[in-house]
């Protein structure tokens, strides 16, 4: 591992003041994909900024109703969070779908959101990833790509989001609110948060450099039944290679996001009007485009299946 420096931030603006002073910074809270991602040499910060120090720690109503999380809330303490498990019972399905239990104590909101892909071509720096190292190609394109996106792909990286957290936040209209290192702060509705990977799959999210989340909103409880269906290879401790994250109203309407299967949480408003008209309407319209490569067209008629899945039960609750 290269040797870096370390610094503990005492508030939100001296923690984004310090990275911008600092060229290669980066911030740590749980650490739980960064420590990762420095012992095998994907990410070589020059300098780390310890924010579990800032506050940021709280959950809480907003005025309006809705709920604002803190940046540095633990994924397990989110997830048993009264008003959580009441309100937006979706998100702590999600959460707890995720990782394992001691990655869940330490983990945080933040950090989930900034998940890096799992794709082993970007772990192993021997081979070519238009992510880790622009212009290299991207070895999952004519490699085991089982994992991989299948919609919203393009010729530079097919990698797929991994946080299960962020496909319910994505279907609950969540806002990160961030800070800059001059003291802007700005609401960045989580529909724009991750990007497409396009011709610049290296950069994930919509953040500035040095630009720090500071915490997430949910806007006022929906209601309705909430549903989070996880597909893997095993039953616990792995990756979805598709998950779907529902929020279903009496009269069949609702809200449908995907995981496993894009760049970032998929979700298209079109797809809910066909709520009403069953689930094979919505996965045609959630799905169309989708363009699998060698080893994932399965994952077509597995989403497929997993979205009727998830209808049917929240029809049956
Ligand atoms: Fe790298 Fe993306 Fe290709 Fe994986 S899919 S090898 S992350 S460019």
């Amino acid at each position: 591992m290269k040797a870096f420096t370390y610094e503990r931030a005492a508030s939100p603006a001296e923690a984004a003041a310090a990275i911008a002073r600092t060229p290669g910074a980066k911030f740590i809270a749980g650490g739980t994909n960064l420590l990762d991602l420095m012992k095998v040499g994907v990410e070589a910060p020059s300098h780390l900024v310890d924010v579990n120090g800032i506050g940021l720690d709280k959950v809480e109503l907003t005025a309006d109703g809705g709920l604002r999380i803190g940046a540095l809330v633990r994924n397990t303490d989110l997830a048993a969070h009264a008003l959580v498990r009441r309100d937006y019972a979706l998100l702590a399905r999600a959460i707890l779908a995720g990782a394992s239990p001691q990655l869940r104590n330490r983990a945080t909101t933040a950090g989930n959101l900034l998940q890096r892909t799992r794709c082993p071509y970007f772990y192993d720096t021997n081979m070519p990833c238009n992510k880790r190292v622009p212009g290299s190609g991207c070895s999952a394109r004519e490699g085991i790509n089982r994992q991989h996106a299948v919609i919203g792909v393009s010729e530079q990286c097919i990698a797929t989001q991994p946080s299960d957290m962020c496909v319910a936040l994505r279907a609950l209209d969540a806002t990160i609110e961030t800070v800059r290192a001059n003291g802007a702060t700005r609401r960045i509705p989580i529909a724009d948060f991750h990007r497409l990977p396009g011709s610049t799959p290296h950069i994930e999210t919509t953040l500035e450099q040095g630009e720090l989340i500071t915490a997430v909103t949910l806007p006022v409880p929906v209601g309705g039944t909430h549903i989070y269906r996880k597909v893997r290879d095993r039953a616990s401790y792995a990756f979805a290679l598709v998950s779907v994250a529902a929020i279903v109203q009496r009269d069949g309407s609702g809200r449908i996001a995907l995981g496993g299967v894009a760049h970032k949480p998929w979700r298209m408003e079109q797809a809910e009007a066909e709520m009403p008209n069953g689930a094979a309407a919505v996965s045609a319209r959630l799905l169309l485009g989708a363009t699998p490569t060698e080893h994932n067209a399965f994952k077509i008629p597995l989403a497929e299946r997993a979205i009727a899945a998830a209808l049917a039960q929240a029809k049956g609750a």
